[in-house]
């Protein structure tokens, strides 16, 4: 049985970043990541720069990778699930390794114990099959996550339809975020700033492409962040209204109907591709994982600071990243440096 002072659960930016701040003190730290890479969401994500760097962070991701790998104090275990954890004086754990996963030997689990846990789950992007947009029906209906992986890929958007690039695409904002009929209210603070930097991306590479952008309101931070907004003033067409569905036209394209507030009727418009900004929400597991490391989830789902849950970090259970709510990358950074440092301070209580 293999034994460190932190088990770190999650290899995303949060992940990574608290594993190499507390590896910088000397603490030993096991990484446990379910997929078989590193880096989360971000390390998906495409770099946003045209004439200058967009601030949008997703190189950030390749940094913090480096930062742990060929780490000594740092055992990185992908492929790998967290079967079981139990606590008495420290935690003990089973970890189920994936037997597919190359980076893996043919052993299949694993046990090991530690002081302290950091939950760094990260979060799962909604699924908007159950919006009526035609997601999964429509092929060019695609979502902000799909359309970061596309531009990484290709540099361009490309409809999937038929390998061309689109001439007409509408984004259509807060997709599962902000929506009381799933109970989901907040917001998830990233999606407008991506999307819109990307929708800048795609002009700067096709000037020729027309975007639309339907929203509630457009919400972001910072002064690069109102740069980005006035540029999309003037670029894009800026629709203050939620499309209620999507058909698709015979010709194949994707008929979008809205409610127009200025003129107070219905609109139909069509468009050759429809980019879904889908909202940021818990992972399917965090409760369960949760509850079994004895931390109460907010009612949103996330396990981060609620008038619910203040006992995050006592009892030795941390909790870094999106895990705890949508953040930026940034943010996810700055929360898992943060955590890192309560770790520290809690495994110096423990004489370790
Ligand atoms: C479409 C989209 C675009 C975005 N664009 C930007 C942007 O341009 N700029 C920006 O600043 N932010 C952006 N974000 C936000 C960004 O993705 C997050 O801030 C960042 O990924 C958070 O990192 P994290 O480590 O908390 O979570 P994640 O990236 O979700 O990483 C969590 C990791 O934990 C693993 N995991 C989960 N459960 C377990 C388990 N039980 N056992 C082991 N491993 C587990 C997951 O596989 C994953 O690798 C965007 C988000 C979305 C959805
Ligand atoms: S922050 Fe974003 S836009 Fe700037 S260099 Fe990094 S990936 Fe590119
Ligand atoms: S950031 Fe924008 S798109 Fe995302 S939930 Fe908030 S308002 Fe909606």
């Amino acid at each position: 049985m293999d034994s460190s002072n932190v088990l770190v659960i999650g290899g995303g930016i949060a992940g990574l970043t608290t594993a190499h701040e507390l590896s910088k003190l000397g603490v030993k730290v096991e990484l446990v990541e379910k997929e078989p890479f590193l880096g989360g969401h971000a390390i998906q994500f495409t770099c946003k720069a045209i004439e200058s760097c967009a601030k949008c962070g997703a190189c950030m991701a390749e940094e913090k990778l480096n930062n742990v790998i060929h780490n000594e104090n740092i055992k990185i275990l992908t492929g790998a699930n967290l079967n079981r954890i139990s606590k008495n004086d420290r935690f003990h754990y089973n970890i189920q390794l994936n037997p597919d996963d190359k980076n893996q030997s043919k052993c299949t689990g694993y046990s090991s114990s530690a002081d302290a846990v950091i939950m760094a789950t990260g979060f799962e992007p909604f699924d908007p099959v159950k919006k009526p947009y035609g997601y999964r029906v429509f092929k060019n209906v695609i979502t902000n996550l799909d359309l970061e992986r596309m531009l990484k890929t290709n540099g361009i958007a490309l409809k999937p339809s038929d390998g061309m690039p689109p001439s007409k695409i509408a984004f259509i904002q807060c997709v599962g975020s902000r929506d009381s009929k799933l109970n989901h209210l907040w917001c998830s603070k990233i999606c407008c700033a991506s999307a819109l930097r990307m929708a800048h991306v795609i002009k700067s590479r096709k000037p020729e492409t027309s975007v639309t952008f339907f929203y509630i309101d457009i919400q972001g931070s910072g002064k690069d962040f109102e740069a980005l907004y006035q540029k999309a003033k003037e670029d894009f067409q800026m629709i203050r209204a939620i499309p209620g569905d999507i058909y698709k036209t015979e010709d194949d394209w994707l008929k979008i109907n809205y409610f127009d507030n200025l003129s107070k009727a219905s609109i139909e418009e069509v468009y050759d591709m429809v980019v879904l900004s889908v909202a940021m929400i818990p992972g399917s597991k965090t409760k369960e994982l949760a509850e079994i490391l004895g931390i109460i989830p907010c009612d949103t789902g996330f396990v981060g600071s609620c008038k619910n849950n203040g006992i995050a970090g006592s009892g030795g259970v941390f909790v870094a990243g999106t895990a705890g709510g949508p953040l930026s990358i940034a943010e996810s950074i700055t929360h898992a440096v943060k955590t890192a440092w309560d770790v520290a301070k809690y495994l110096k209580t423990r004489g370790r």
